[in-house]
């Protein structure tokens, strides 16, 4: 998502803003990367971090029918994490699985999907 009143012909990094935690987008930190998901929503690395933490290792689901995917706009059956801050903001359980697939590829962040626990 972007900044409320962002000039949409020159937008700025601090005007992009993670649509899970509502904070923008740091291009120097490379242990928070962004991703972008449909219709401008935006997920970062802390977030999906936690999304994967719950979904994959804990598979915990937050899904309220009638909700669609913030980043894929689709209402699936999956399991879904949502943000704790914002209930609006809906990821599920793909798009926590391909989010983690395409950052821990991208060489230019440090990203890499939290471990099962063990003993947990
Ligand atoms: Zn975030
Ligand atoms: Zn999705």
């Amino acid at each position: 998502m972007f900044r409320p009143g962002t000039d949409e012909t020159n937008v700025q990094y601090e005007d992009v803003l993670c649509n899970f935690c509502r904070r923008s987008w740091d291009p120097d930190d490379p242990t928070r990367p962004l991703i972008e998901g449909h219709h401008g929503s935006h997920l970062c690395g802390e977030c999906l971090a936690l999304a994967y933490q719950a979904v994959v290792l804990e598979n915990k689901s937050d899904r309220v029918a009638g909700v669609a995917c913030t980043m894929c706009l689709e209402e699936r059956d999956d399991e879904c994490w949502r943000s704790p801050e914002f209930h609006d903001a809906v990821l599920c359980r793909r798009c926590v699985k391909q989010s983690a697939t395409a950052l821990e590829k991208d060489k230019d962040y440090q990203w890499t999907r939290p471990k099962q626990v063990e003993g947990a």
